[in-house]
Protein backbone atom coordinates (compact mmCIF):
# COMPACT_ATOMS: atom_id res chain seq x y z
CA UNK A 1 0.00 0.00 0.00
CA UNK A 2 1.17 3.02 -1.25
CA UNK A 3 0.42 6.78 0.27
CA UNK A 4 0.30 9.48 -2.04
CA UNK A 5 -1.33 12.92 -1.54
CA UNK A 6 -4.83 13.25 -3.45
CA UNK A 7 -6.71 11.02 -5.42
CA UNK A 8 -9.49 12.29 -8.08
CA UNK A 9 -12.10 10.12 -9.38
CA UNK A 10 -13.93 10.91 -12.35
CA UNK A 11 -16.50 9.21 -14.85
CA UNK A 12 -14.01 9.71 -17.52
CA UNK A 13 -10.79 9.64 -17.73
CA UNK A 14 -9.27 11.03 -21.28
CA UNK A 15 -5.68 10.55 -21.22
CA UNK A 16 -4.95 12.03 -24.67
CA UNK A 17 -1.90 9.03 -24.46
CA UNK A 18 -2.28 7.17 -26.33
CA UNK A 19 -4.91 8.25 -28.51
CA UNK A 20 -8.37 7.99 -29.13
CA UNK A 21 -8.91 6.01 -25.48
CA UNK A 22 -11.07 6.79 -22.77
CA UNK A 23 -11.54 5.52 -19.33
CA UNK A 24 -14.49 5.08 -17.40
CA UNK A 25 -14.76 5.31 -13.76
CA UNK A 26 -11.23 5.64 -13.44
CA UNK A 27 -8.68 7.38 -10.91
CA UNK A 28 -5.57 9.66 -11.09
CA UNK A 29 -3.34 9.54 -7.92
CA UNK A 30 -1.13 12.24 -7.48
CA UNK A 31 2.06 12.91 -5.13
CA UNK A 32 3.76 16.55 -4.86
CA UNK A 33 3.61 18.30 -8.62
CA UNK A 34 3.38 14.28 -10.26
CA UNK A 35 0.85 11.96 -11.66
CA UNK A 36 1.72 8.31 -9.95
CA UNK A 37 -1.16 6.53 -11.46
CA UNK A 38 -3.81 6.31 -13.75
CA UNK A 39 -6.20 3.09 -12.78
CA UNK A 40 -9.64 1.78 -12.23
CA UNK A 41 -11.61 3.72 -9.21
CA UNK A 42 -11.95 0.14 -7.87
CA UNK A 43 -8.75 -1.07 -7.41
CA UNK A 44 -7.48 2.34 -5.97
CA UNK A 45 -8.55 1.08 -2.30
CA UNK A 46 -6.32 -1.61 -2.46
CA UNK A 47 -3.08 0.00 -3.94
CA UNK A 48 -3.23 3.74 -2.11
CA UNK A 49 -4.30 5.63 0.81
CA UNK A 50 -4.68 9.26 -0.18
CA UNK A 51 -4.55 12.35 2.09
CA UNK A 52 -7.58 14.02 0.07
CA UNK A 53 -9.82 11.84 -2.17
CA UNK A 54 -12.27 14.07 -4.77
CA UNK A 55 -14.86 12.43 -6.45
CA UNK A 56 -16.09 13.98 -9.78
CA UNK A 57 -18.96 12.74 -11.15
CA UNK A 58 -20.52 13.05 -14.06
CA UNK A 59 -17.03 14.86 -15.04
CA UNK A 60 -14.25 14.23 -17.43
CA UNK A 61 -10.74 14.36 -16.37
CA UNK A 62 -8.29 16.18 -19.10
CA UNK A 63 -4.43 16.96 -19.28
CA UNK A 64 -4.55 20.74 -19.24
CA UNK A 65 -5.23 22.60 -22.21
CA UNK A 66 -1.97 23.76 -23.72
CA UNK A 67 -2.31 27.79 -24.70
CA UNK A 68 1.01 27.72 -27.48
CA UNK A 69 0.46 31.39 -28.10
CA UNK A 70 -0.45 34.33 -26.39
CA UNK A 71 -0.14 38.03 -25.78
CA UNK A 72 -1.69 37.32 -22.15
CA UNK A 73 -1.05 41.19 -21.69
CA UNK A 74 -2.70 42.13 -23.93
CA UNK A 75 -6.31 41.25 -22.32
CA UNK A 76 -6.33 45.04 -20.84
CA UNK A 77 -6.74 45.94 -25.15
CA UNK A 78 -9.44 43.50 -25.56
CA UNK A 79 -12.21 44.77 -27.53
CA UNK A 80 -10.59 48.10 -28.40
CA UNK A 81 -9.87 48.01 -31.76
CA UNK A 82 -11.81 45.86 -34.29
CA UNK A 83 -13.02 45.36 -37.46
CA UNK A 84 -9.71 46.01 -38.82
CA UNK A 85 -6.93 43.98 -41.12
CA UNK A 86 -3.79 42.99 -39.06
CA UNK A 87 -0.90 45.89 -40.21
CA UNK A 88 -3.62 49.12 -39.75
CA UNK A 89 -4.67 47.14 -36.56
CA UNK A 90 -0.97 46.67 -35.54
CA UNK A 91 0.37 50.26 -37.02
CA UNK A 92 -2.42 52.86 -36.12
CA UNK A 93 -4.09 51.25 -32.97
CA UNK A 94 -2.18 48.63 -30.86
CA UNK A 95 1.73 49.71 -31.55
CA UNK A 96 0.80 53.52 -30.76
CA UNK A 97 -1.23 51.88 -27.28
CA UNK A 98 1.37 50.28 -26.30
CA UNK A 99 3.70 52.98 -26.73
CA UNK A 100 1.83 55.16 -24.58
CA UNK A 101 0.44 52.49 -21.94
CA UNK A 102 2.83 49.44 -21.57
CA UNK A 103 4.94 49.61 -18.06
CA UNK A 104 5.99 47.09 -15.77
CA UNK A 105 2.56 47.26 -14.16
CA UNK A 106 0.61 47.11 -16.99
CA UNK A 107 1.79 43.67 -18.01
CA UNK A 108 1.55 42.99 -14.51
CA UNK A 109 -2.41 43.55 -14.42
CA UNK A 110 -2.43 42.13 -18.27
CA UNK A 111 -1.23 39.23 -17.35
CA UNK A 112 -2.94 38.50 -14.29
CA UNK A 113 -6.16 38.76 -15.76
CA UNK A 114 -5.07 37.01 -18.87
CA UNK A 115 -4.36 34.31 -16.54
CA UNK A 116 -7.89 34.60 -14.48
CA UNK A 117 -9.33 33.62 -17.95
CA UNK A 118 -7.33 31.10 -19.30
CA UNK A 119 -7.52 28.76 -15.68
CA UNK A 120 -11.05 29.54 -15.68
CA UNK A 121 -11.34 27.99 -19.33
CA UNK A 122 -8.94 24.74 -18.81
CA UNK A 123 -5.43 25.86 -19.84
CA UNK A 124 -3.05 25.41 -17.10
CA UNK A 125 -0.14 26.58 -19.44
CA UNK A 126 0.56 29.36 -21.95
CA UNK A 127 3.65 30.27 -24.40
CA UNK A 128 3.78 34.12 -23.84
CA UNK A 129 5.46 36.83 -25.60
CA UNK A 130 5.48 39.75 -24.46
CA UNK A 131 7.46 43.18 -23.10
CA UNK A 132 8.15 42.77 -19.11
CA UNK A 133 8.19 39.15 -19.43
CA UNK A 134 9.44 39.29 -15.43
CA UNK A 135 6.55 40.46 -15.34
CA UNK A 136 4.22 37.86 -16.84
CA UNK A 137 6.41 35.26 -14.96
CA UNK A 138 5.16 36.88 -11.64
CA UNK A 139 1.50 37.43 -12.38
CA UNK A 140 1.42 33.82 -13.47
CA UNK A 141 2.81 32.57 -10.57
CA UNK A 142 0.67 34.57 -8.78
CA UNK A 143 -2.17 33.21 -10.28
CA UNK A 144 -0.45 29.54 -10.16
CA UNK A 145 -0.35 28.85 -13.99
CA UNK A 146 2.47 27.42 -15.65
CA UNK A 147 3.75 29.78 -18.58
CA UNK A 148 7.10 29.84 -20.98
CA UNK A 149 7.86 33.21 -20.63
CA UNK A 150 9.57 34.49 -24.23
CA UNK A 151 12.89 36.34 -24.02
CA UNK A 152 11.11 39.07 -26.58
CA UNK A 153 13.00 40.59 -29.44
CA UNK A 154 11.77 43.48 -31.62
CA UNK A 155 13.56 45.82 -33.60
CA UNK A 156 11.92 48.60 -31.84
CA UNK A 157 12.35 50.15 -28.75
CA UNK A 158 9.93 50.11 -25.90
CA UNK A 159 10.30 50.51 -21.83
CA UNK A 160 11.46 46.80 -21.40
CA UNK A 161 15.00 47.60 -24.05
CA UNK A 162 15.78 49.85 -25.83
CA UNK A 163 17.67 48.10 -28.62
CA UNK A 164 18.32 44.27 -29.54
CA UNK A 165 21.19 43.61 -27.55
CA UNK A 166 19.38 45.22 -24.70
CA UNK A 167 16.33 42.98 -25.66
CA UNK A 168 18.62 40.06 -26.11
CA UNK A 169 20.76 40.69 -22.17
CA UNK A 170 17.20 41.32 -20.29
CA UNK A 171 16.09 38.47 -21.83
CA UNK A 172 18.70 35.99 -20.65
CA UNK A 173 18.54 37.72 -17.71
CA UNK A 174 14.73 36.52 -16.81
CA UNK A 175 15.84 33.09 -18.12
CA UNK A 176 18.91 33.02 -15.30
CA UNK A 177 16.47 33.70 -12.59
CA UNK A 178 13.78 31.17 -13.50
CA UNK A 179 15.63 28.48 -14.96
CA UNK A 180 14.98 25.70 -12.23
CA UNK A 181 11.36 27.35 -11.13
CA UNK A 182 8.41 24.81 -11.29
CA UNK A 183 6.07 26.51 -13.36
CA UNK A 184 8.01 29.07 -15.24
CA UNK A 185 9.99 28.24 -18.31
CA UNK A 186 11.37 30.85 -21.09
CA UNK A 187 11.31 30.79 -25.12
CA UNK A 188 13.44 32.94 -27.55
CA UNK A 189 10.35 35.08 -28.98
CA UNK A 190 11.62 37.39 -31.83
CA UNK A 191 8.83 39.41 -32.84
CA UNK A 192 8.55 38.26 -36.82
CA UNK A 193 10.66 38.06 -39.83
CA UNK A 194 9.90 41.41 -40.86
CA UNK A 195 10.36 43.08 -37.39
CA UNK A 196 13.80 41.57 -36.62
CA UNK A 197 17.33 41.49 -38.79
CA UNK A 198 19.33 38.52 -40.05
CA UNK A 199 22.61 39.15 -37.60
CA UNK A 200 19.59 39.43 -34.51
CA UNK A 201 18.47 36.22 -35.67
CA UNK A 202 21.37 34.23 -36.49
CA UNK A 203 22.08 35.00 -32.49
CA UNK A 204 18.97 33.53 -31.23
CA UNK A 205 19.42 30.29 -33.21
CA UNK A 206 22.77 30.13 -31.72
CA UNK A 207 21.48 31.06 -28.10
CA UNK A 208 18.72 28.83 -28.06
CA UNK A 209 20.66 25.55 -28.60
CA UNK A 210 22.68 27.12 -25.71
CA UNK A 211 20.32 27.69 -23.58
CA UNK A 212 18.38 24.42 -24.82
CA UNK A 213 14.99 26.99 -25.24
CA UNK A 214 12.84 27.00 -27.73
CA UNK A 215 11.98 29.86 -30.39
CA UNK A 216 8.49 31.24 -30.23
CA UNK A 217 8.20 33.50 -33.37
CA UNK A 218 5.26 35.36 -35.96
CA UNK A 219 5.62 33.33 -39.24
CA UNK A 220 3.79 33.59 -42.68
CA UNK A 221 1.12 35.60 -40.94
CA UNK A 222 -0.17 37.21 -43.73
CA UNK A 223 0.07 36.76 -47.69
CA UNK A 224 1.29 40.47 -47.64
CA UNK A 225 3.55 39.77 -45.16
CA UNK A 226 4.86 37.47 -47.91
CA UNK A 227 4.75 39.64 -50.74
CA UNK A 228 6.58 42.26 -49.20
CA UNK A 229 9.38 39.96 -47.96
CA UNK A 230 9.50 39.27 -51.70
CA UNK A 231 9.24 42.49 -53.27
CA UNK A 232 12.23 43.80 -50.61
CA UNK A 233 14.73 41.22 -50.57
CA UNK A 234 13.63 38.82 -53.29
CA UNK A 235 12.73 35.93 -51.07
CA UNK A 236 10.18 34.27 -49.04
CA UNK A 237 10.85 34.55 -45.01
CA UNK A 238 10.72 31.12 -44.52
CA UNK A 239 13.78 30.91 -47.25
CA UNK A 240 15.21 33.82 -45.25
CA UNK A 241 14.80 31.74 -41.80
CA UNK A 242 16.00 28.64 -43.50
CA UNK A 243 19.15 30.00 -44.26
CA UNK A 244 19.54 31.51 -40.85
CA UNK A 245 19.63 28.44 -39.28
CA UNK A 246 15.68 28.70 -37.28
CA UNK A 247 14.48 26.47 -39.15
CA UNK A 248 14.41 22.84 -36.34
CA UNK A 249 12.45 21.37 -33.93
CA UNK A 250 13.06 24.89 -31.71
CA UNK A 251 10.96 26.69 -33.93
CA UNK A 252 7.36 27.53 -33.09
CA UNK A 253 6.23 29.34 -36.32
CA UNK A 254 2.96 30.88 -35.27
CA UNK A 255 -0.27 31.52 -37.76
CA UNK A 256 1.54 30.11 -40.98
CA UNK A 257 -1.15 31.04 -43.55
CA UNK A 258 0.37 31.25 -46.74
CA UNK A 259 2.23 28.42 -47.59
CA UNK A 260 3.68 26.47 -50.46
CA UNK A 261 3.18 22.97 -50.61
CA UNK A 262 7.26 22.79 -50.85
CA UNK A 263 7.79 25.06 -47.70
CA UNK A 264 5.02 22.42 -45.82
CA UNK A 265 7.75 20.02 -46.94
CA UNK A 266 10.64 21.65 -45.91
CA UNK A 267 8.47 22.45 -42.34
CA UNK A 268 8.23 18.61 -41.90
CA UNK A 269 11.53 17.78 -42.82
CA UNK A 270 13.13 20.40 -40.68
CA UNK A 271 10.93 19.30 -37.48
CA UNK A 272 9.27 22.58 -36.89
CA UNK A 273 6.09 22.88 -34.76
CA UNK A 274 3.57 25.10 -36.61
CA UNK A 275 0.65 27.11 -33.86
CA UNK A 276 -2.46 27.46 -35.22
CA UNK A 277 -4.29 30.88 -33.94
CA UNK A 278 -7.54 29.87 -36.12
CA UNK A 279 -9.71 32.80 -34.46
CA UNK A 280 -7.12 35.49 -34.81
CA UNK A 281 -6.71 34.29 -38.33
CA UNK A 282 -10.29 35.07 -39.09
CA UNK A 283 -10.87 38.36 -37.37
CA UNK A 284 -7.75 39.74 -38.87
CA UNK A 285 -9.08 37.90 -42.15
CA UNK A 286 -5.21 37.18 -42.09
CA UNK A 287 -5.59 34.06 -44.17
CA UNK A 288 -5.89 30.35 -43.17
CA UNK A 289 -3.34 27.56 -41.97
CA UNK A 290 -3.59 24.48 -44.34
CA UNK A 291 -3.67 22.26 -41.12
CA UNK A 292 -4.94 19.45 -42.82
CA UNK A 293 -2.23 18.91 -44.89
CA UNK A 294 0.43 19.89 -42.56
CA UNK A 295 -0.84 17.16 -40.38
CA UNK A 296 -0.63 14.97 -43.60
CA UNK A 297 2.46 15.53 -43.73
CA UNK A 298 3.21 14.87 -40.19
CA UNK A 299 3.90 18.09 -39.10
CA UNK A 300 3.41 18.62 -35.10
CA UNK A 301 0.58 21.41 -35.07
CA UNK A 302 -0.31 23.32 -31.65
CA UNK A 303 -2.97 25.91 -30.93
CA UNK A 304 -2.77 29.03 -29.51
CA UNK A 305 -5.77 31.84 -29.01
CA UNK A 306 -2.94 35.02 -29.83
CA UNK A 307 -3.90 38.06 -27.63
CA UNK A 308 -7.24 38.79 -26.83
CA UNK A 309 -7.12 42.28 -29.03
CA UNK A 310 -7.28 39.63 -31.88
CA UNK A 311 -9.43 37.13 -30.82
CA UNK A 312 -10.85 38.11 -28.14
CA UNK A 313 -10.99 35.65 -25.26
CA UNK A 314 -8.18 33.67 -24.61
CA UNK A 315 -10.47 30.67 -24.30
CA UNK A 316 -8.87 26.56 -26.10
CA UNK A 317 -11.83 25.34 -25.91
CA UNK A 318 -13.01 27.40 -28.41
CA UNK A 319 -10.31 27.54 -30.09
CA UNK A 320 -9.68 24.36 -30.31
CA UNK A 321 -13.55 23.87 -32.00
CA UNK A 322 -12.69 26.90 -34.00
CA UNK A 323 -10.11 24.96 -35.42
CA UNK A 324 -11.78 21.60 -35.83
CA UNK A 325 -14.62 23.13 -37.57
CA UNK A 326 -11.77 25.59 -40.22
CA UNK A 327 -9.85 22.59 -40.90
CA UNK A 328 -12.81 20.68 -42.13
CA UNK A 329 -13.73 23.31 -44.03
CA UNK A 330 -10.55 24.46 -45.39
CA UNK A 331 -9.58 21.19 -46.87
CA UNK A 332 -13.65 20.32 -47.74
CA UNK A 333 -13.29 16.82 -46.16
CA UNK A 334 -15.79 16.14 -43.07
CA UNK A 335 -13.48 13.38 -42.29
CA UNK A 336 -10.48 15.28 -41.25
CA UNK A 337 -9.23 16.73 -38.11
CA UNK A 338 -11.54 14.57 -35.69
CA UNK A 339 -12.14 15.11 -32.62
CA UNK A 340 -9.71 12.90 -30.46
CA UNK A 341 -6.93 14.68 -32.66
CA UNK A 342 -7.85 18.02 -32.10
CA UNK A 343 -7.97 17.66 -28.27
CA UNK A 344 -4.49 16.14 -28.65
CA UNK A 345 -3.44 19.40 -31.15
CA UNK A 346 -4.37 21.25 -27.24
CA UNK A 347 -2.72 19.03 -25.17
CA UNK A 348 0.02 16.80 -26.14
CA UNK A 349 1.39 18.44 -29.50
CA UNK A 350 1.43 21.74 -27.79
CA UNK A 351 3.55 20.19 -24.86
CA UNK A 352 6.02 18.82 -28.10
CA UNK A 353 6.16 22.08 -29.78
CA UNK A 354 7.55 23.45 -26.25
CA UNK A 355 9.48 20.57 -26.19
CA UNK A 356 8.31 19.54 -22.52
CA UNK A 357 6.04 16.52 -23.50
CA UNK A 358 8.11 14.29 -20.90
CA UNK A 359 6.46 16.22 -18.48
CA UNK A 360 3.47 18.02 -20.01
CA UNK A 361 0.55 17.10 -22.51
CA UNK A 362 -1.22 13.63 -21.14
CA UNK A 363 -2.46 11.97 -17.87
CA UNK A 364 0.56 9.22 -17.54
CA UNK A 365 2.28 8.28 -14.64
CA UNK A 366 5.50 10.38 -13.97
CA UNK A 367 3.86 13.34 -15.46
CA UNK A 368 3.26 16.47 -14.30
CA UNK A 369 -0.15 16.60 -12.80
CA UNK A 370 -1.64 19.54 -14.84
CA UNK A 371 -5.52 18.42 -15.21
CA UNK A 372 -8.57 20.04 -15.74
CA UNK A 373 -12.38 18.17 -14.81
CA UNK A 374 -14.71 19.33 -17.10
CA UNK A 375 -18.56 18.99 -15.78
CA UNK A 376 -20.63 17.31 -18.39
CA UNK A 377 -23.48 16.93 -16.26
CA UNK A 378 -25.56 20.08 -17.46
CA UNK A 379 -28.11 19.61 -20.39
CA UNK A 380 -25.49 21.00 -22.95
CA UNK A 381 -23.72 17.86 -23.08
CA UNK A 382 -26.61 15.66 -22.58
CA UNK A 383 -27.26 13.28 -23.83
CA UNK A 384 -23.67 11.82 -23.84
CA UNK A 385 -22.67 8.86 -26.22
CA UNK A 386 -18.86 10.89 -26.55
CA UNK A 387 -16.96 12.31 -23.87
CA UNK A 388 -14.42 13.41 -26.23
CA UNK A 389 -16.91 14.77 -28.95
CA UNK A 390 -18.87 16.55 -26.27
CA UNK A 391 -15.80 18.29 -25.28
CA UNK A 392 -14.61 19.21 -28.75
CA UNK A 393 -17.71 19.94 -30.58
CA UNK A 394 -19.81 21.50 -27.46
CA UNK A 395 -18.05 21.90 -24.76
CA UNK A 396 -17.70 25.46 -22.76
CA UNK A 397 -15.20 27.41 -20.53
CA UNK A 398 -18.39 27.26 -18.05
CA UNK A 399 -17.88 23.29 -17.45
CA UNK A 400 -14.58 23.89 -16.15
CA UNK A 401 -15.17 23.03 -12.76
CA UNK A 402 -11.70 22.31 -11.00
CA UNK A 403 -8.21 22.66 -12.48
CA UNK A 404 -4.57 21.69 -10.97
CA UNK A 405 -1.19 23.12 -12.13
CA UNK A 406 1.74 20.83 -10.96
CA UNK A 407 -0.80 18.83 -8.59
CA UNK A 408 -2.30 22.52 -6.97
CA UNK A 409 -5.62 22.74 -6.80
CA UNK A 410 -6.01 26.55 -8.87
CA UNK A 411 -9.54 26.20 -9.56
CA UNK A 412 -11.99 25.26 -7.07
CA UNK A 413 -15.50 24.43 -7.80
CA UNK A 414 -15.27 27.22 -10.82
CA UNK A 415 -13.17 29.97 -8.04
CA UNK A 416 -10.17 30.79 -8.45
CA UNK A 417 -8.02 30.09 -5.47
CA UNK A 418 -5.18 32.49 -5.86
CA UNK A 419 -7.28 35.67 -7.27
CA UNK A 420 -9.44 37.96 -6.46
CA UNK A 421 -11.74 38.54 -8.92
CA UNK A 422 -13.80 41.52 -7.83
CA UNK A 423 -10.07 43.34 -7.16
CA UNK A 424 -9.16 42.09 -10.43
CA UNK A 425 -12.16 43.69 -12.61
CA UNK A 426 -11.60 47.03 -11.15
CA UNK A 427 -7.89 46.91 -12.23
CA UNK A 428 -9.25 46.03 -15.67
CA UNK A 429 -11.59 49.31 -15.37
CA UNK A 430 -8.79 51.65 -14.29
CA UNK A 431 -6.41 50.53 -17.43
CA UNK A 432 -9.71 51.17 -19.33
CA UNK A 433 -10.10 54.20 -18.42
CA UNK A 434 -6.43 55.61 -18.61
CA UNK A 435 -6.04 53.66 -22.63
CA UNK A 436 -9.15 55.65 -23.09
CA UNK A 437 -7.98 58.81 -22.51
ZN1 LIG B 1 0.55 36.96 -31.87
Amino acid sequence: MKHVDQILHADWIIPVEPIGVTLANHCVAISGDRIVDVLPSTLAPSRFTADTEIELRDHALIPGLINCHAHAAMTLFRGLADDLPLQPWLEDHIWPAEARCVDRQFVHDGTLLGAAEMLRSGTTCFNDMYFFPDEAAAAAIEAGIRAVVGMIVIGFPSEWAANTDEYLQNGQRVHDRYRTHPIIHTAFAPHAPYTVDDDTLRRIATLAEELDVPIHMHVHETQREVDQAVANEGRRPLARLAELGLLSHRLMAVHMTALSADEIGEVARAGVSVVHCPESNLKLASGMCPVAALLEAGVNVAIGTDGAASNNDLDMLSEMRTAALLAKGVAGDATGAPAAQMLRLATYCGAQALGMEADLGSLEPGKLADIVALDLGGIGAAPLYDPVSQIVYSGHRDQVSNVWVGGRRVVVDRQLTNVDIAALKQTADHWRDQIRS
